[in-house]
Formats: structure tokens, C-alpha cells, sequence
């Protein structure tokens, strides 16, 4: 016998006992964007690894060591899975000219793919849903992004999770930051670990995103951004702030937030929850004006945010927020002759009155297919022999509580499982 192959590490099967949670955030997470007019966009998941490279930055974890990158064996070009669904909403918008007649609320979800560490909250194949507004250069749309994430956690019934939010500033003030933060970090370089020497030079910022303990103090003691914003950042971040508050949502300003992509300035959020561990932003996102003009599009401001799916479905759970899957309304069993043409009838009939219904297959005793019918979590047994189809009837046996069997014709049954003391 062959060995069997697994999947690859990193990259989980969602089994049928867990899809119906997927399907239920699914559905609101779609409710919920067509409540705020936002409309899908679905690109391929693989584009050009230079898309990825210009969007998110040569010198990122993502494109220094966690994409999924190949050569095509049939005409040599270089090829990425996604990693995020930023870069390739963008490159669609600008191919497409989608800006050319207005501004776009957008929104995708899918599987990303990132060769990370494999551990609770971090996969090699991940699910996210994310939002980009393109086109929109004022701070109300950054406050409208805050603004309906917390209405997707009141949607969900989550509480608890945690904003915080940062200003980048424009370009300039990045560049003199940057400029003193290499001073900085120069004059304390003997506590520099590999990765932040590596980076002094290339992308400083980045350095205070560090998550090695013992870099934390150095970071904390750095000079912050703050004091390069010029008023058009101040006031940009003051609206967002304003109208934060007048939602009441509570937030924490993190001199630290700076992202873990290239393309943000200005507006910078995460969703943090302390339930989950380590692995505890569940949506993440900001504004990055630059990046639509870096992609080789007619520059035009933007900014977006991306949901972890599965640290929302951790947090569901942990919050007790279960959905299970329905069994059907009915499951059918049938044996003898001419019992077989009335039972795939009668299952057509009930499934055209909208009814869930599962048919027996495989033959056997009425009552081991009694066993199946039970074992499927449906609310009745139709149950099919050749009186019943000589007589045009059924006989309707509740599974789940005491009341009789009866015989009816196909209409009562419908009429029975659909009325409401059924339900
Ligand atoms: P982290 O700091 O946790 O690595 P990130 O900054 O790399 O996150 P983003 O690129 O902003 O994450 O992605 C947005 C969201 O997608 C994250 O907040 C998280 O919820 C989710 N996410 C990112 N990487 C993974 C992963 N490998 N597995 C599961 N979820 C992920
Ligand atoms: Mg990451």
C-alpha cells in the first residue's frame, strides 16, 4: 500500500464540522459590506513576485523571506502566491481604470500564503477579508474604516478587542524621522540585533516594529514621529480622532504602530484582542496614498484594512459564538419495487418547496436506513414503502420528539414541515 500524503505544513483543511462557523461569518461579513456599499473584487492568487516587490517593499519580512516565489517551467517568468490582497486590488484597479469614473469602495477574501512559522494564529495558508477605498483623500474615509470594523465586531457579538492608532505623516516627515532615527540607532548600535542592522539603513522605521524582547527598551527610548508631522498631518489625524470618539470607541495612540508593510503614511490601526496569545491583531490597516502611483498607476489617494480570518473564528469561539450545521429537514427511505420512483419524486417535491432533504442511497433494511436518517440530524424520517407509493403517500415520523408517525400525501408534508411549530 502507498504511505499517505499529508498536506503541507502550515496549510489546514477545514473540515464539514467547522465550514458551517466559516459559512456563518461569511454571510455577515457579506451583509455587512453591502450595509456599507462596499463591492467585491476577486483577483487571481498568483500575480508577478514584481508586483509583490514593489508593492510591499524589497526589504520586508514578507518579500525577504516569506513568499511563496517560483519560476514558471513553461516561460521562465518569476511568480508569487499572495502574500496580502492589497497589491493585486491595486494593480487590477489601475488596469482596469476602474478610477477613471470614480472612486471605489472595494472589498476581496480569500486564501494568502506566507512560509511563516507554523503556530496558533499564524499559517502558511491563511484566510483574510479585506477592504480598500480608493480614491478618497480625506480622513472621514480612515474614520469610516475604524468606524465599521467596530461594527463587524457588534455584528459578530465580539467585545473586547482593543484599537490602536498611529499617524505616519506624509512623505517628508517620514524622511526627516527616518534620517533621526538612524542617527539614533547609530549612536546605540552595539544593541542593534542582526535584523535591525541589517535594516538601519534600508528601512529604519521597520526597527520599531521589532518583536525581540530585548530590543524593547532600546525601542521605547527612540525618538518618535510625532514631532515631525507638519499640520496637515496633525488636523488629518484629529478629524479621524473626532470621529472615532463621537462613535464612542475607545482607542490607545502606539507611537510604535508602524505596520509591517512599505506603503502606509498617515492613518495606521490594528484590532488587537488579548485572548488569542501572541498571534492577537485581527484586522490591521491604514492609509497609503503613495501606493497606487507605485504600482504605475495615475497617483490617487486610498487606504484599506485586512481581517485574520481564523484569529476571528479563535475569538468567536473562545466567546462561545458556535454555530453548527442544521441537519436536514427530512431524510428519505425507501424499499421495494415501485417505492424507488415515488421516493426520488417525492424528494424533488420537497426540495422545489425549498426544503433540505437528504435522499437514502445504497440500499438496505428500513432499519438500517432508519439508523442513517436518525444519525443525519434531520428533523423527520419520510419513510417509503410500496403501500406508501401505491397510495400516493407518506408516512412522516418525527426524529425528534415523541409526536406520531402519520401518513400524508407529499403536499401535507410539506405543509407539516414547513409550518412554524416545526421549525
Ligand atoms: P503579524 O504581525 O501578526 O505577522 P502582519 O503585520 O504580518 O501580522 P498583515 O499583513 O497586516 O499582518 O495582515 C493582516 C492580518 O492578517 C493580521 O492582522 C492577521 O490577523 C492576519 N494574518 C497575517 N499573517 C497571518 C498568518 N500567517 N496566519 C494567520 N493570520 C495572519
Ligand atoms: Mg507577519
Amino acid at each position: 500500500m502507498n504511505a499517505p500524503i499529508q498536506a503541507i505544513r502550515g496549510m489546514n483543511d477545514i473540515l464539514p464540522e467547522e465550514t458551517p462557523r466559516w459559512q456563518h461569518l461569511e454571510q455577515l461579513t457579506r451583509d455587512w459590506l453591502s450595509a456599507w456599499g462596499y463591492h467585491e473584487i476577486r483577483t487571481p492568487i498568483i500575480e508577478q513576485t514584481g508586483l509583490f516587490k514593489r508593492a510591499i517593499g524589497e526589504v520586508t519580512d514578507i518579500v525577504e523571506k516569506e513568499m511563496y516565489s517560483f519560476t514558471d517551467a513553461l516561460n521562465g517568468e518569476q511568480l508569487s502566491l499572495r502574500p496580502e490582497g492589497t497589491a493585486a486590488c491595486v494593480r487590477a484597479v489601475v488596469q482596469h481604470n476602474l478610477l477613471y469614473q470614480s472612486a471605489q469602495r472595494l472589498w476581496y477574501s480569500g486564501p494568502m500564503f506566507r512560509h511563516e512559522r507554523p503556530q496558533k494564529g499564524r499559517y502558511r495558508q491563511f484566510h483574510q477579508i479585506g477592504v480598500e477605498a480608493m480614491g478618497y483623500a480625506d480622513a472621514d474615509m480612515d474614520a469610516e474604516h475604524i468606524v465599521m470594523t467596530a461594527d463587524l465586531w457588534r455584528r459578530i457579538g465580539l467585545g473586547g478587542i482593543r484599537l490602536e492608532l498611529n499617524t505616519l505623516g506624509d512623505s517628508d516627515a517620514r524622511a526627516r524621522f527616518r534620517n533621526r532615527l538612524i542617527d539614533w540607532f547609530e549612536s546605540h548600535a552595539d544593541q542593534l540585533d542582526d535584523d535591525a542592522r541589517r535594516r538601519l539603513h534600508t528601512n529604519p522605521l521597520r526597527i520599531l516594529d521589532s518583536k525581540n524582547p530585548a530590543m524593547q527598551a532600546l525601542i521605547e527610548a527612540a525618538p518618535r514621529l510625532e514631532h515631525d508631522l507638519d499640520d496637515a498631518a496633525r488636523a488629518h489625524f484629529e478629524t479621524v480622532q473626532r470621529i472615532v470618539r463621537a462613535h464612542d470607541i475607545e482607542f490607545r495612540l502606539n507611537h510604535r504602530l508602524v505596520r509591517g508593510l512599505d506603503y502606509y503614511n498617515y492613518t495606521v490601526f490594528e484590532w488587537i484582542t488579548d485572548e488569542l496569545g501572541a498571534q492577537g491583531t485581527v484586522c490591521a490597516g491604514g492609509r497609503y496614498d503613495g501606493l497606487i502611483g507605485q504600482i504605475g498607476g495615475k497617483p490617487h489617494p486610498a487606504c484599506g484594512y485586512a481581517i485574520g480570518i481564523e484569529r476571528l473564528l479563535a475569538l468567536m469561539e473562545h466567546a462561545g459564538i458556535v454555530p453548527v450545521d442544521a441537519g436536514p429537514d427530512a431524510y428519505v427511505v425507501f424499499a421495494g419495487t415501485h417505492a424507488e420512483a415515488f421516493a426520488w419524486q417525492s424528494a424533488r417535491s420537497l426540495r422545489e418547496a425549498g426544503l433540505r432533504v437528504v435522499l437514502h442511497c445504497g440500499g438496505g433494511s428500513f432499519k438500517s436506513q432508519m439508523k442513517k436518517a436518525d444519525a443525519s440530524g434531520a428533523r423527520f424520517a419520510c419513510i417509503i414503502g410500496d403501500d406508501e407509493a401505491a397510495s400516493g403517500q407518506i408516512s412522516l415520523k418525527p426524529l425528534r420528539d415523541a409526536r406520531e408517525q402519520a401518513r400524508m400525501p407529499v403536499e401535507h408534508v410539506i405543509s407539516t414541515l414547513l409550518s412554524k411549530d416545526c421549525a
